[in-house]
């Protein structure tokens, strides 16, 4: 079955993939190419953070974790990589509601003053500026394409994937689809190995995410703003409270900043829609990951699978 994919960030690229290991001719059509995409933007943690509902969250984001397990052991080009990190928390709680994604989550010990406990659990961190390629590489291997369009609508006949991230408020008209703003700075690579990750001031996060070649520190999450520019003092800001954190940071060379927006809504839209016209086929929908694009990919891609072979004719 033929399929058209719109967009080419982490979900249209991986949903394209799986659909393409199941036989169907899929291909992606995007006005921004991966390196341009918000997916390229993301520090890439698995980590479910500002995605919902939690019982179908947390089965996307198990299925994520053991693929990408795979990845990181079979496929050294991916640019995925297993990491041990922490999560400090200010108050003790009980563990997050998506602990039965992972195989291992355990109380943190050595805390830094003013914490009261701690996560510490092994996760795949992709490095976004090799995975996406690798998508790519893996799409086209299989036969599918990539090609760069602006679509002012939704295809109305055939079978098509919308994975259009933010831009499917415009393509769709849903207003409960808005942006989540954040900013992030990579810094040179200082020998750090696991990752950090502080969530008390949910406006002004701390997160450090090592990579190969650098490590990303974040961040910030703003409702509704739109500004794609990166702010110079809340570049300082997100550096000072990863210092505060993580001291060796302080001579870590700056060497860019980055900004993306989520694309937030109160729950992924998965869904089939038919074509109102009536024509064969329909669309799946697949957006609003907010800040789990990554963590949520192949689950997703999966229950995409599920979706088009519905709509396929037998
Ligand atoms: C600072 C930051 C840090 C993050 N960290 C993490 C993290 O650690 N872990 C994690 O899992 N997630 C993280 N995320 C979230 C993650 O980046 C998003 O959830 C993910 O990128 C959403 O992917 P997507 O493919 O839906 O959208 P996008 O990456 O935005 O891709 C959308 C695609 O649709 C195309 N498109 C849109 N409209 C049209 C149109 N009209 N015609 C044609 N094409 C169109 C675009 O051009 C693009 O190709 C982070 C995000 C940010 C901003």
């Amino acid at each position: 079955m033929r399929v058209i994919v719109v967009g080419a960030g982490v979900i249209g690229l991986t949903c394209a993939v799986r659909l393409r290991e199941e036989g169907h001719d899929a291909h992606v059509l995007a006005r921004d190419l991966p390196a341009e995409t918000t997916s390229a933007v993301a520090a890439a943690l698995w980590y479910p953070y500002r995605a919902l509902p939690q019982d179908k969250v947390t089965g996307w984001s198990k299925t994520s974790y053991d693929v990408l397990c795979r990845i990181a052991e079979t496929d050294p080009n991916a640019g995925v990589t297993m990491r041990w990190g922490t999560e400090l928390l200010r108050v003790d709680r009980e563990p997050p509601w998506w602990r039965s994604a992972v195989p291992v989550l355990e109380a943190a010990h050595d805390l830094p003053e003013g914490y009261a406990a701690g996560w510490r659990l092994p996760v795949p961190v992709a490095d976004t500026s090799a995975y996406l390629s690798w998508l790519v590489t893996r799409l086209e291997h299989l036969g599918g394409t990539l090609t760069r369009t602006w679509l002012p609508a939704l295809p109305t006949d055939g079978v098509v994937v919308n994975c259009t991230g933010l831009g499917a408020r415009a393509l769709t008209g849903d207003e409960t689809l808005r942006p989540v703003r954040g900013q992030v700075v990579h810094v040179e690579q200082v020998g750090l190995t696991d990752w950090l990750l502080e969530q008390s001031d949910a406006a002004a996060l701390t997160y450090v995410v090592p990579r190969e070649h650098d490590i990303v520190v974040g961040g910030t999450a703003e409702q509704d703003a739109y500004d794609p520019r990166p702010d110079p003092v809340v570049a300082e800001q997100i550096l000072a409270r990863a210092i505060a954190l993580l001291p060796q940071l302080a001579s870590a060379q700056v060497r860019g900043h980055r900004v993306g927006l989520r694309p937030a809504r109160p729950e992924v839209r998965l869904a089939t829609e038919m074509h109102a016209n009536g024509s064969p086929g329909g669309v799946v929908h697949c957006y609003g990951h907010g800040g789990a694009g990554v963590t949520l990919s192949w689950g997703c891609a999966d229950d995409v699978v599920a979706e088009v072979a519905r709509l396929s004719p037998q």
